[in-house]
């Protein structure tokens, strides 16, 4: 019999992928339709894209403000990915695992790893990691078909993204992308999976 006195934390899903897999999608349908999923909000210093809102798609900082947090140690990761700085906090992470709203995170592979060996024993508890993979050619066609990037932007996060596809093999869960719906109903079978892993682990 579950024991519902105890405690019951989210789930933390990190999503990984190179740009143009659709793991902001993802993240962002799946927050939309489930009530109990929240989509991080990370901090950067990239600029504001068109239709992006502070606070929403991003909190957006210049380096010195994001330095700053790096120094006062409030991100749960941060990396340099394509020339800007990205970060996730860690209290807000906290703050909604602990009252047991799950959340999916989209961040990039230096960020991931940096939470798989993060010491914190509440975040080790929580977290879950997947990766969405996709070939390089159809990489290089859904970048181009973006077309969010300008020609040397689009340059560097090709490159990136050959890097980043050689870091599957560390993700406990790997989506090969299909289709937007087949992908879908994929990683809402893992976040399903993991909710009831977290529910059978505070049971015992
Ligand atoms: P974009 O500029 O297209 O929004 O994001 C570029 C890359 O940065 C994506 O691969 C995305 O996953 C990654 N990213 C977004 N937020 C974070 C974050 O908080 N931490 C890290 N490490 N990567 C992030």
């Amino acid at each position: 019999m579950p024991q519902t006195s105890l405690p019951k934390p989210g789930v933390l899903l990190v999503v990984s992928g190179p740009s143009g897999a659709g793991k902001t999608t993802l993240c962002q349908r799946l927050s939309v339709e489930d009530p109990n999923v929240i989509h991080s909000v990370s901090c950067t210093t990239r600029a504001p894209r068109e239709g992006e809102t502070d606070g929403e798609s991003y909190f957006f900082l210049n380096v010195e403000e994001f330095e700053k947090k790096i120094e006062n140690g409030e991100f749960l990761e941060h990396a340099l990915v394509h020339g800007n700085h990205y970060g996730t906090l860690l209290e807000w992470v906290r703050k909604h695992l602990a009252s047991g709203t799950h959340v999916v995170m989209d961040i990039d592979v230096q960020g991931a790893e940096q939470i798989r060996n993060h010491p914190d024993p509440f975040i080790a508890e929580c977290r879950a990691d997947l990766f969405i993979f996709l070939s390089e050619d159809e990489l290089t066609s859904r970048l181009h078909a973006r077309a969010s990037e300008s020609e040397d932007q689009l340059a560097v996060r090709l490159k990136n993204a050959r890097d980043e596809l050689a870091q599957w093999p560390n993700y406990q869960y790997v989506i090969s992308s299909r289709s937007r719906e087949e992908d879908y109903a994929r990683f809402c079978a893992i976040v399903e999976g993991e909710k009831q892993r977290s529910i059978d682990e505070v049971a015992r």
